[in-house]
């Protein structure tokens, strides 16, 4: 009988040792729970979201930390995440680094794709980085910025990045509330992706881009265009310095809707592209993406109200993207090829650079609001790039946000780089 005690004791003491251990690691975490339901209290959701991440970055099986995450995530989107969601984050993603120069094109994914449906990531050549450290980023808003004369604020707490990386979401999100209701058309989108961009000094990545989408065979599109506004985001920010989310800014947001004719529009800080069953080659879609990027990022030159598309900013980024993507190296994750948007590119950017070389400036055209004045716009914008670079050409656009193809001789002149030669 005693020796039956004995043995029945060792056996409770071997089944709990393991059970105690248990005890122990989630003792380990005990302080950021506790935080975690005082923030949840306080409707802190980021920061409730921030702490179940940090527990499954080291317990990654922890199921109450992902039980919560998965709870709180579900209701509302946090507009940040800590670091440490890389790999941990608990619905599908994957983190995709854009690295600058110096990395010898050692860019991939970070982590495996968590979602089997979404394409893989692979190296490339480096994009060139060039920082403009002086320049604020001023995103232009229009047309809602210009009327309040809003511009964001530099963002002067960061550094300099070097290179970028974004987690990107593709858990086809069912929509909450207060995100599928697009105002422009009236009009309610049922699923939503996100890209976050990894701000270094703060350790935490940042809403960036949030896609809309209708009907999951609309998912593709859908995903591909998040894709494209990122790499766009990265690319404006690099070459020009330009930031249409700011700092306190909310993100772009892409709207995929099948209404509408084949094309595309901008607004505010929106994207929106129609007709997405109609078929477009990879190079019409990165233009459409492209050119509408511009409208949103850009602080713009406009005033010319006898054509079609009164803002050339949509079509100096249509013009200039790929030229700096072709360049300086395309990211493995961009969704589709950049090849034939440079090659349609190329020579409208030198046609338009001999209308601007070949003429000398006349009142018509520098006060004209029709298409020769408009084309002509763009050919000098499209010189002090050439001339003096990107960070030439973001100078002179801060300088004249909003204005006119005037004022934008002017600027050129005041960054040092001649437009208009006279003889
Ligand atoms: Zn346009």
């Amino acid at each position: 009988m005693r020796g039956g005690t004995l043995l029945w004791a060792t056996a409770l003491l071997a089944a709990l040792s393991p059970l105690c251990g248990r005890a122990e690691a989630a003792d380990r975490h005990a302080g950021r729970r506790m935080m975690a339901s005082r923030y949840e209290m306080h409707g802190l959701v980021e920061k409730a979201v921030a702490e179940y991440l940090k527990i499954l970055a080291s317990d990654p099986g922890d199921p109450q930390a992902k039980a919560r995450a998965m709870a709180l995530i579900s209701v509302q989107m946090p507009t940040w995440l800590p670091q440490e969601a890389e790999g941990v984050f608990p619905f599908a993603h994957e983190v995709v680094v854009w690295e600058g120069e110096g990395d010898g094109g050692r860019r991939q994914a970070a982590t495996a794709p968590r979602a089997p449906e979404e394409q893989g990531v692979s190296g490339g050549p480096s994009l060139p980085l060039r920082v403009n450290s002086l320049l604020p980023n001023r995103g232009g808003r229009r047309p809602f910025a210009a009327a309040q004369g809003e511009l964001a604020p530099a963002e002067q707490d960061e550094a300099a990045p070097v290179g970028y990386r974004a987690l990107v979401t593709g858990g086809r999100f069912a929509a909450r509330e207060g995100e599928r209701w697009d105002e422009l058309h009236e009009k309610g989108f049922r699923r939503i992706d996100y890209a976050y961009v990894l701000q270094p000094v703060k350790s935490r990545y940042e809403l960036r881009v949030a896609v809309h989408w209708e009907t999951d065979d609309q998912a593709e599109v859908a995903l591909r265009a998040l894709r494209a506004t990122l790499a766009f985001y990265c690319l404006a920010k690099e070459q020009l310095g330009f930031d249409p989310t700011g700092k306190w800014g909310d993100p772009i947001d892409v709207w995929v809707t099948s209404k509408g004719q084949p094309g595309a529009r901008a607004q505010g800080r929106s994207i929106y592209l129609y007709a997405v069953e109609t078929e477009r080659t990879p190079g019409e879609w990165l233009r459409e993406v492209g050119h509408e990027y511009g409208h949103v990022c850009l602080p713009g030159i406009g005033g010319f109200k006898d054509t079609d598309d009164e803002w050339a900013d949509g079509h100096i980024s249509e013009l200039l993207f790929p030229k700096w993507l072709t360049a300086g190296g395309v990211p493995g994750w961009m969704p589709w090829s950049v090849e034939e948007w440079e090659a349609a590119a190329r020579p409208e950017r030198e046609r338009l650079m001999g209308l601007a070389r070949g003429r000398p400036p006349t009142e018509a055209l520098l006060k004209g609001t029709d298409e020769a004045a408009r084309e002509y716009l763009l050919g000098m914008v499209l010189v002090v790039e050439d001339e003096g670079g990107p960070e030439a050409l973001a100078k002179a656009l801060a300088k004249c946000a909003q204005g006119t193809a005037e004022k934008f001789v002017q600027a050129a002149r005041e960054v040092g780089v001649e437009v208009v030669k006279e003889d």
